[in-house]
């Protein structure tokens, strides 16, 4: 299989003819070869974009609307093949690649009513009245990680055109093949030729150079911290909108008043849903001690019991981890919790009827502590660390021992205990009793090393688009007459 890019309405292959070849998790082997875009193919897709943006920003918002509904609709009747495809390509269980792929409609019809429920602001003083317009930002870049790809290429894409961007999307180069199913989709909902385009590549040249082209204010981007730091500083010179959704290591306290058998079914599948390759990922329980014995048992014994295996299966709740390379960096951070003193209770190591395929067994480290790697570094994989705790300020202050803040979890019934240590924790979103449950309108993103702007609802709008205040005086402003004397 052939993957191209899609630029201007056309399926073409890079300017230079460069491809790069891609595996699927399970077998490893190379099932498609994709075209490798540079500066030449991302200098013709922003020209392309340039060129059809002031159409598309001239819609109006219900236009808009009505297309960004009919790609909701494109996605839906195409949700199974999306979902096995997903499956396929980043070894998602099928049945969660089923969620995404819901979700990932569900983004473009939320936005679509977010643009059509858009306001504009007046500001009247006795002598001024202000208004304020917004204008579409321009040509957009989205650059997206290999996790849940298709959905969260959706999370940025429907924003952007619903704020009247055009785009240019950079798929992750481990995860191309869900993004070769938007084209038809964008162009049967009636988007206009131009306005969507995909450049794919490696991180370092198609990404870095949408990054740096001057015509693209606007980079929003998710994926890790330090390729974070690295496009922040490439996009300096320009002055670029960003948005960074990078790494989390969230914390999920469970107090001793807690119910606990909720508290460990979402525990559970908050660090192990979606192969654990996930930001918001509980990936450190903080327990209290007097049930810190108890939870420890009960997480290990269930965790035992996750069923990893084929991802295509619907029984299966782990499957394959989405590249060799990152299954190698898996495993070394499970060596690293052995080295550093971890006491391991559950998992470690590829389960013995799978003998192939990048698969590890539900991982549960007890005894954790904040000086080990395992505790303070984003693993994105199937393992959790589970650390004791005595009060509610040392709880806290576990919590806050990583560079990241994304994520926070706090089980407790406890109401004033809930609100307080929800104010202290350093996260950008906290969840009591409560897994990652997301209401599209709220502001998603984190705090420290975990990014820097929100996207959501109007967050997202307000990303994509720019403002521009008119002052308009209803009586003449008193103005001192320089030089009339
Ligand atoms: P990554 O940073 O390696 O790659 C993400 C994207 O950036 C890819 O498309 C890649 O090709 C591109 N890229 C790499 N180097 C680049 C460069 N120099 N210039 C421009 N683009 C470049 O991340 P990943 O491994 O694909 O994804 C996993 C990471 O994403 C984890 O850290 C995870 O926590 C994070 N993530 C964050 C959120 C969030 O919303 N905060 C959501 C999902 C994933």
């Amino acid at each position: 299989m052939r993957l191209p890019h899609y630029i201007g309405g056309m399926h073409v292959p890079s300017a230079d003819g460069a491809e790069f070849e891609v595996a699927d998790p399970v077998t490893n082997k190379v099932y498609a070869t994709v075209a490798a875009g540079g500066e030449r193919d991302i200098d013709d897709a922003v020209a392309v974009a340039t060129a059809a943006f002031p159409r598309w920003a001239a819609f109006d918002t219900r236009r808009r609307a009505t297309v960004l509904n009919r790609i909701a609709d494109g996605i839906e009747a195409r949700a199974a093949k999306i979902a096995e495809t997903e499956t396929f390509d980043t070894g998602l269980p099928i049945t969660q690649a089923r969620g995404q792929a819901a979700r990932a409609a569900e983004n473009f019809r939320f936005f679509a009513d977010v643009a059509v429920t858009m306001h504009e602001d007046a500001f009247r003083t006795p002598g001024q009245l202000g208004y304020v317009t917004r204008d579409p930002a321009g040509v957009a870049g989205l650059i997206t990680p290999w996790n849940t790809p298709f959905m969260l290429e959706s999370w940025k894409l429907a924003p952007a055109l619903a704020a009247g961007c055009a785009v240019v999307l950079k798929p992750a180069e481990w995860t191309p093949l869900s993004a070769s199913l938007l084209p038809e989709i964008m162009t049967e909902a009636g988007v206009p030729d131009g306005v969507f385009n995909i450049v794919h590549g490696i991180g370092e040249q198609a990404g870095a150079a949408l990054v740096a082209h001057p015509g693209v204010p606007r980079i929003s981007f998710t994926g890790e911290t330090t390729t974070g730091r690295l496009i922040m500083a490439a996009a300096a010179p320009h002055l670029k909108g960003l948005s960074m959704e990078l790494g989390g290591k969230s914390p999920c306290l469970i107090f001793a008043d807690a119910d606990l058998d909720k508290a460990v079914d979402s525990s559970l599948f908050g660090v192990f849903s979606l192969n654990g390759e996930r930001c918001t990922a509980g990936s450190r329980i903080l327990a209290e001690r007097q049930i810190y014995d108890e939870l420890v048992t009960r997480l290990a014994a269930r965790a035992k019991r996750i069923r990893v295996g084929d991802p295509s299966d619907p029984k299966t709740e782990i499957g394959a981890l989405v590249h060799p390379e990152h299954y190698a960096r898996v495993l070394s951070y499970v060596q690293a919790g052995r080295d550093e003193g971890a006491r391991l209770v559950a998992g470690g190591a590829r389960p013995a009827k799978l003998p192939t395929g990048n698969y590890l067994a539900a991982t549960v480290f007890a005894d954790v502590t904040p000086g080990m790697r395992i505790f303070r570094e984003e693993i994105f994989g199937p393992v959790v660390c589970v650390t004791p705790f005595d009060n509610e300020s040392s709880a806290i202050e576990l919590a806050n021992a990583t560079s990241y803040g994304l994520a926070a979890y706090i089980w407790t019934s406890d109401l004033s205990r809930a609100h307080r240590v929800a104010h202290s924790v350093q996260s950008g979103m906290t969840w009591v009793n409560s897994h990652n449950v997301r209401d599209l309108r709220t502001p998603f993103g984190g705090v420290k090393s975990s990014g820097l702007g929100r996207e959501g609802g109007p967050h997202s709008l307000d990303f994509y688009t720019q403002t521009r205040m008119v002052h308009i005086a209803l009586t003449p402003p008193k103005t001192p007459r320089f030089g009339s004397e």
